[in-house]
């Protein structure tokens, strides 16, 4: 039960294989570092899950493999949606989770407390070799605080309070793994193509 997922980021992967493995438990998840000379194409696309699409597609054309590709990132509602499809970039090259987050707390310096909503968004493409094509997508809403806090998740994780613990004012980055895999969007996403991922493979053989 081999597949591919077209990330280079170690703990997505971890992330994404630890809800696969719920559905797949003998799944193996390669990696783009998994696979030698991998090219990844240009993410040009306007939407995620244009995005999804186009790393997927990639990916089983490399690899022969059937594949998943997820594209996600921030929406800010006082940036009108952004960093949005840009979110990995968002302070420039090279990309810097600790750049993106300080260059974000400062554009919501003034932003007061009640108009700090934000949600993270997930598409997640599931390409086999025979050519069918599956797109999910999940939601996690919240807010931006002002300050960095905790040590877990990665990019904007720091930074964002979800509802679910908004009254903790905990952000995802102290979260344990499996409450932030729980209400995540690309939790959420996975969770939703996990069966079809296990029925695909099952008759596939
Ligand atoms: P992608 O790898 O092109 O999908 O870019 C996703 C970017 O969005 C990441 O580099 C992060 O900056 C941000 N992002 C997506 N999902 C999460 C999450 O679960 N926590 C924190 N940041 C995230």
């Amino acid at each position: 039960m081999r597949i591919f997922l077209a990330s280079a980021n170690a703990k997505k992967i971890t992330e994404m294989q630890r809800i696969l493995a719920e559905h797949v438990p003998d799944i193996e998840v390669l990696g783009i570092n998994d696979v030698d000379g991998y090219v990844e194409p240009v993410e040009d696309q306007p939407t995620f899950e244009g995005n999804a699409l186009l790393k997927a597609r990639a990916g089983v054309a490399a690899t022969g493999l059937p594949s998943i590709a997820d594209d996600s990132g921030l929406c800010v509602d006082a940036l009108n949606g952004m960093p949005g499809v840009l979110s990995a970039r968002w302070s420039g090259q090279p990309k810097s989770d600790e750049r993106n987050n300080a260059l974000l707390l400062d554009q919501l310096h003034d932003v007061p407390d009640e108009r700090r909503s934000a949600y993270f968004t997930c598409a997640i493409a599931w390409v086999q070799p025979d050519g069918r094509e599956q797109v999910v997508e999940g939601r996690m809403d919240g807010r931006i605080i002002r300050e960095v806090r905790g040590s877990g998740g990665f990019g904007y994780d720091v930074v964002f309070v979800a509802v679910e613990h908004d009254a903790e004012g905990l952000t995802s980055a102290e979260l344990d793994p499996a409450e932030k895999d729980r209400i995540s969007h690309r939790g959420r996403a996975l969770r939703e193509l996990a069966p079809q991922v296990a029925a695909d493979l099952n008759a596939a053989g």
